[in-house]
């Protein structure tokens, strides 16, 4: 009797990065394209797939720096990888600079170096030397055009542990349509914010602006983001806009800003790095040209300065610092410049003690209960009624125009890893992966 031939079903995770350009495409698109292809192949997934974002902080990241990967069961590995080399091959913007490159790992379990490599990706600078060390120390099948440096994202977004989530529900626009006026109807999307609690950053109330579409060429029409996928997907049948060809759930790292979960060590801080410092103001608040507002604090003896710019919103919160309160900074470093010092931009910023304020007045006549007039400079001063001297000003405390606590930029300035008010608290680890969960959806049959 001859029994059929029965493959092995390996579990292959592909992660892969750079495919974009500032001139058009997106990793999240060609993911769409390629899970739309694999689907007619009989693969299985096993969660959904992720979109991670890494160090905002990087000078020549494209848009988010956002890397995808996604793990399948198949009993048919090479065919899948093959496909997935086409696939990033043909719609990777090559022309315009994307240096795309795709990483394999054959296994269940992630092993915990991985993790280290794409924490590191997170908020530091991880080089693409490092990243192919690290493939050919695990001998990884890989494959990258251009100088590779997709393959650091690529092996990051395979490695990426969720230590809490969100999701993002990308809709895609027809092809015909790339590079035109987006058409997304601002009311269906303000109402839709309203009517679902559970999404974020969709609309600014403020500005009366839409948050969830792009501007620039790429395929996005629009992304809604939240804590679970049910809610994003009837989110978006609320939106009114032009036909899209299709969606696509990613589970994501988000509004989380896991990028500044680290204490920087403020001995060795290196240009472009991510992160958190604990110290206490040691210059005070100035505000610059353009609105902006410089200050220092100071860490191990080492001072640092901190820019708070003017679209975060919270410049007016920034300059009500006074020397002396001790307070955490999250951001980035900004290399030095001929015309800046080393600079930590300012993501947030939360005052964990006021340092009293004081100023110094007149002194008061302690039997008149009447402020004492100077006697002209350096001649002390004298209380008008009773003849009564003192010699110097006595200090007054004022109240303080800044309460302990957290502050954030406002919406419209948020990157895409910074947590809004909203996730305050917020630690999202369901996993419930379902198929029967419409991830991914196209219109196109
Ligand atoms: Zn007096």
């Amino acid at each position: 009797m001859l029994l059929p031939i029965v493959h092995k079903e390996t579990v292959l995770s592909i992660g892969f990065d750079d495919t974009d350009s500032p001139k058009g495409m997106c990793t999240t698109y060609l993911a769409y394209r390629l899970i739309e292809s694999l689907r007619k192949e009989n693969v299985k997934f096993v969660d959904y797939p992720r979109l991670v974002r890494f160090n905002p902080n990087i000078p020549w990241k494209t848009r988010g720096n956002g890397a995808v990967s996604f793990t399948v069961k198949t009993s048919r590995p090479q065919r899948i990888k093959a496909k997935v080399i086409r696939f990033v091959s043909k719609f990777s913007d090559l022309k315009n600079g994307a240096n795309p490159g795709v990483v394999f790992y054959e296994s269940e379990k992630v092993p915990d170096d991985f993790t280290q490599f794409s924490r590191d990706a997170l908020w530091s600078l991880v080089s693409r030397k490092r990243a192919r060390e690290f493939i050919r120390k695990n001998g990884l099948e890989s494959f990258h055009i251009g100088n590779g440096q997709g393959l650091v994202g690529a092996l990051g977004a395979i490695g990426y542990r969720f230590e809490d989530h969100t999701y993002e529900l990308l809709s895609y626009r027809k092809r015909k349509r790339f590079g035109t006026k987006r058409q997304v109807d601002p009311t269906s999307v303000k109402r839709m914010q309203e009517r679902f609690d559970k999404t974020f950053n969709s609309y600014d109330t403020k500005k009366e602006k839409v948050l969830l579409a792009p501007r620039g060429p790429d395929p996005v029409l629009y992304g809604v983001r939240g804590e679970d996928v049910r809610t994003l997907i009837d989110a978006s049948t609320m939106i009114r806009s032009e036909d899209p060809a299709g969606y696509l759930v990613f589970k994501s790292n988000q509004g989380t800003g896991d990028h500044l979960q680290n204490e920087l060590d403020v001995l060795a801080l290196k240009p472009y790095s991510s992160g958190r410092i604990t110290g206490v103001v040691s210059k005070e608040p100035k505000m610059h040209k353009g609105g902006h507002v410089m200050f220092c604090i100071t860490k191990d003896c080492v001072e640092i300065n901190c820019a708070v710019y003017r679209p975060t919103g919270i410049t007016r919160n920034a300059m009500e610092l006074v020397v002396g309160d001790r307070i955490q900074v999250g951001g980035g470093i900004r290399r030095a410049s001929k015309t800046h010092p080393r600079t930590l931009n300012v993501e947030f910023f939360k005052v964990l003690k006021l340092q009293k304020k004081q100023i110094l007045v007149n002194p008061t006549c302690e039997k008149c209960d009447k402020k004492m007039k100077s006697k002209g400079r350096g001649q002390g001063f004298e209380c008008a009624r009773c003849g009564c001297k003192r010699t110097s000003k006595s200090v007054q405390y004022v109240k303080r125009n800044i309460r302990k606590g957290l502050y954030i930029p406002q919406s419209s300035a948020h990157r895409h890893l910074t947590r809004p008010q909203k996730r305050i608290g917020i630690v999202n680890t369901d996993s419930n992966f379902s198929e029967r969960v419409r991830w991914f959806s196209s219109y196109k049959n």
